[in-house]
């Protein structure tokens, strides 16, 4: 596997000249069966014309259970014989490293499943190698297509609540049985840091538009994590800004309800529910005793997350979450991990090429 950007084949450049992007799955994964193959079907501008799986029986019977025209083995056969402009890398955490550079190496644009890597070598060498290509990377933080956490933005950076002091973000959850396999058991990919902390970090810095600086947390195996491998962690999150943030995620809780809080000198912000792949939950904004719902639209998130990706490549607009944004929430979970394993607190790595969220 190599990093340096390829001749790019004709079939594969950016349309900024066409009107639909051509996607192709890679990994026929439970989220692309159950979420983002839909989503990218329901976009209007967006195409989905391939899937690519190590199992060429289970990527048939994904391709035929979804309506997508092509099936295939390997990356590489897909550039030879298919047109198609981006890939989503849905397949496990291990994977996405190589699959982005191999795709970015053959010119196409790549939505990444998150954590962007495993190491902050590999996310930063995938945004790099994306950048060198010409080619849009994004990171599927997809909580940032939830009309709940814009609405929270917009209160935040509208001023609604004066100056934000604090915030508390809890991403608890059971696992389902069907996916306590290489999240619960293998050291090197699993664990709930991996899987949740990534996104407790990008909501915190999607709707604060500020950065972490340094964490202080504990982690615990305790239910369905094997191997040492944690399925609950809780932190304490300095940012730039001087606010104080208290982070939790959790496989193992059957009965919790996710939940988002803002607050700030001249208000707060409750989000209830807030913190799933269906659109869901509720927005309140508390003065004194007086709590008022925030009204919001239901949008599917996954199809927000694929129009915007679509506008990136076709219009030059900004993904989501970019690449970059995926370096920044993994550099802080690795800081948690970090610091849950030594005891310490521990100061967040930032990244030439990791500008802070821009206020829109
Ligand atoms: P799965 O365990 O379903 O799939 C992971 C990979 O394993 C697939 O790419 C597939 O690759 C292979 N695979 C799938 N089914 C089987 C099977 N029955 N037997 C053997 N291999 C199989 O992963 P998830 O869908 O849970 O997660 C995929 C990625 O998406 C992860 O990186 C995860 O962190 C992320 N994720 C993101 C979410 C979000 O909302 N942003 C939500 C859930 C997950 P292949 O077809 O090539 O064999």
């Amino acid at each position: 596997m190599t990093d340096t950007p390829q001749a790019v084949p004709a079939a594969s450049r950016a349309r900024r000249d066409a009107d639909k992007v051509r996607w192709a799955i890679v990994g026929a994964s439970q989220i692309a069966r159950s979420w983002v193959a839909k989503a990218i079907q329901s976009v209007p501008d967006a195409e989905l014309v391939a899937v690519v799986s190590r199992s060429a029986a289970r990527g048939r019977a994904f391709a035929d259970d979804l309506g997508i025209p092509v099936s295939t083995t390997s990356l590489k056969s897909l550039f030879a014989e298919t047109a198609i402009d981006a890939v989503y890398v849905s397949t496990n955490n291990a994977r996405h490293r190589d699959d982005t550079l191999e795709a970015a190496a053959a010119g196409l644009h790549v939505l990444c499943e998150k954590p962007l890597g495993l190491t902050l070598y590999d996310a930063v060498e995938m945004a790099r190698a994306c950048d060198r290509a010409g080619v849009v990377l994004a990171t599927n933080h997809h909580m940032r297509g939830a009309a709940t956490h814009r609405a929270i933005r917009d209160l935040v950076l509208t001023g609604q609540i004066g100056r934000p002091l604090a915030a508390r973000v809890m991403y608890c959850e059971y696992l389902p049985k069907e996916l306590q396999t290489w999240r619960t058991k293998d050291k090197e990919q699993g664990g709930v840091i991996y899987d949740l902390t990534v996104h407790n970090v990008d909501v915190l810095r999607f709707v604060l538009a500020d950065e972490p600086v340094e964490v202080m947390s504990m982690k615990a195996s305790s239910l369905i994590g094997e191997n040492g491998v944690e399925d609950q962690v809780q932190s304490i999150v300095n940012f730039a800004s001087g606010l104080i943030a208290y982070m939790h995620e959790g496989q193992v809780f059957a009965h919790h309800e996710t939940a988002l809080e803002i607050h700030g000198t001249d208000g707060s912000i409750y989000g209830r529910g807030i913190l799933d792949e269906a659109p869901s939950g509720r927005v309140y904004l508390r003065r004194g005793t007086e709590m008022t719902e925030i009204p919001v639209e239901p949008a599917n998130l996954y199809a927000t997350t694929i129009a915007q990706f679509d506008a990136a490549v076709l219009h030059g607009e900004r993904p989501a979450a970019t690449g970059w944004d995926g370096v920044a929430s993994l550099a802080t979970a690795l800081a948690v991990r970090r610091s849950a394993q030594e005891g310490v607190r521990v100061s967040v790595p930032r990244f030439e090429g990791n500008p802070p969220v821009p206020v829109v």
